[in-house]
């Protein structure tokens, strides 16, 4: 299997190249040149055994250039006892025929783990492979979550250093302590004077830097990258759509051969994407229902064909969504177009100099037959916690809160009333001020910190803080870098003693 250039350039490259290189020399993301089919029997056989097995299985049919001696290490590794279930992602029934997909049981309580778990093993492997000496620079801007998956997943790895770059006062109390208490002598954070879009921007012009660039091969470095841009985030993230579908079966959700919906709250576009991937691949899904917040981008696009970022960017309770340029939507523009790099380039410098782009007839019939899109408002999301607790006793966090109400208003407006797999993307544990509002009703609690609300909530549910969160705020602050968005450039030379 080779991978191509969402724009064109360059040869087909092997899954490792384009694994170690994170984007495509031409600006581009790398696609599979085909994707492969997966039995649904073959596929229920291997989870049957385990999510490893499962694993094992969707990662050989795309990287078909590592052996699979390499990615049973990678798997093993990937989904071992770092989670805190033997099942990796466990799926909750609700009632409202919604099965929760918990991807939050690993060691940053959001579904990032799931697959930055895994790429740090891809990644070594791939080094290997291409057999480069370079000391791997993994740069990352987050909106919250990947962050802090990453510095875990890549934390004293040796050959590897990463550099990640958040949003000052863009992400949770928790997210952004996670983050700088971070140990490893690999491991770099640094705050960005900015919102997310500033920090995703940044990190691609350090990318296309070539003075930098020159400056760090002389030194033996190279870059990559962590975000879901990097071929390496999708693969994993493939696997958990099968396995969904598997539980969701095992327990009685979905009948035998019929077809689900899924619901995937969304930001960057790589969660649903790859949940996109999955039904091409053979997984009998009608619809993908994308969620949003306020930030609403791309329930507009979906709804018009229209992107067109040209908005205020608000700060919400579902920080990790707020995004006003999906990365990953490139990658999808590339099927709807059938593969013609010269139309995703057209949209992707009208994005670059306008600020907006219309999708031809055609792609936007295909955009719409596939994708549902839609949005919750800050209290709508608040409302979705406090009613899913009050009736059944279960804690959303504000994101998976967003994918709820939104699943709820596609039925009422299609009538489809199919079930439905909804990604659950974070611990509640993570947001605790609007958890606690929500359930309890915050007026009570507004005295206190985010910290002491984990016990607050705990307390008051009786569900256990995860094990990643508890005591964080006694851990030393390690990392307390800061710049200005123009000053991204500096702080990596001086990161990466190059100045
Ligand atoms: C990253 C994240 C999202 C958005 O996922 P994308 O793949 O960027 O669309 C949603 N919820 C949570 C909790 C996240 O961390």
């Amino acid at each position: 299997m080779k991978y191509i250039s969402t724009r064109g350039g360059g040869e087909p490259v092997a899954s490792a190249v384009a694994i170690k290189a994170g984007l495509a020399p031409d600006g581009g993301l790398f696609v599979p040149g085909f994707l492969p089919e997966i039995g649904l029997a073959e596929a229920a056989a291997a989870a049957a055994r385990d999510y490893q097995e499962l694993a094992g299985g969707i990662l050989q049919s795309f990287l078909s250039d590592f052996s699979a001696a390499e990615l049973e290490v990678v798997v093993e590794k990937a989904y071992g006892d770092n989670f805190d279930t033997p099942e990796i992602a466990p799926v909750h029934l609700l009632g409202e025929k919604m099965g929760f997909l918990e991807l939050w049981h690993g060691p940053t309580c959001a579904f990032k783990d799931l697959a930055l778990q895994a790429l740090p093993h891809l990644l070594k492997a791939a080094v290997a492979k291409t057999g480069d000496r370079s000391e791997i620079i993994i740069l990352v801007a987050t909106s919250g979550d990947t962050g802090k998956a990453a510095l875990e997943g890549f934390r004293d790895l040796p050959g590897t250093r990463v550099i990640v770059f958040f949003p000052d006062q863009g992400v949770s109390r928790i997210q952004e302590r996670q983050m700088t208490t971070q140990e490893g002598a690999n491991t770099f954070v640094v705050a960005v004077e900015g919102d997310f879009d500033k920090a995703q921007a940044g990190v691609k012009g350090l990318f296309a830097d070539g003075e930098l660039r020159t400056a760090m091969h002389r030194q033996g470095m190279a870059f990559s990258s962590a975000n879901s841009i990097n071929w390496g985030r999708l693969v994993p993230q493939i696997v958990y759509y099968f396995w969904a579908w598997f539980k969701g079966r095992q327990e009685g959700l979905l009948p035998k051969d019929e077809e689900f919906n899924i619901v995937v709250p969304t930001g960057n576009f790589g969660n649903i994407l790859a949940a996109y991937y999955a039904k091409q691949m053979g997984l009998p899904v009608h619809r993908l229902i994308c969620a949003s917040n306020k930030n609403k981008v791309l329930t507009d696009f979906i709804n018009t064909g229209f992107y067109d970022r040209r908005r205020q960017l608000y700060r919400t309770i579902s920080p990790s969504m707020d995004i006003l340029v999906s990365s990953n939507l490139e990658r999808l523009l590339f099927e709807l177009v059938d593969r013609d790099p010269a139309a995703v380039k057209g949209f992707m410098s009208q994005l670059q100099e306008k600020g907006c782009y219309q999708l031809g007839a055609q792609a936007c019939a295909r955009l719409q037959e596939e994708f549902w899109g839609g949005y919750a408002g800050e209290e709508e999301t608040i409302a979705t916690i406090g009613d899913v607790y009050q009736k059944y006793g279960y804690l959303l966090d504000p994101h998976t809160a967003v994918g709820v109400k939104v699943c709820r208003d596609y039925r009422r407006e299609t009538g489809d009333h199919r079930p439905v797999i909804i990604a659950a993307t974070a611990s509640p544990f993570k947001f605790t001020r609007s958890v606690v509002q929500a359930v309890m009703g915050e007026e009570n609690y507004r005295d206190k910190d985010d910290f002491a609300l984990l016990e607050v909530l705990s307390g008051f549910t009786g569900e256990e803080i995860p094990a990643a969160l508890r005591g964080i705020q006694e851990k030393p602050v390690r990392h307390r870098l800061k710049t200005s968005p123009e000053g991204m450039k500096e702080a990596t030379r001086q990161v990466l003693g190059l100045s």
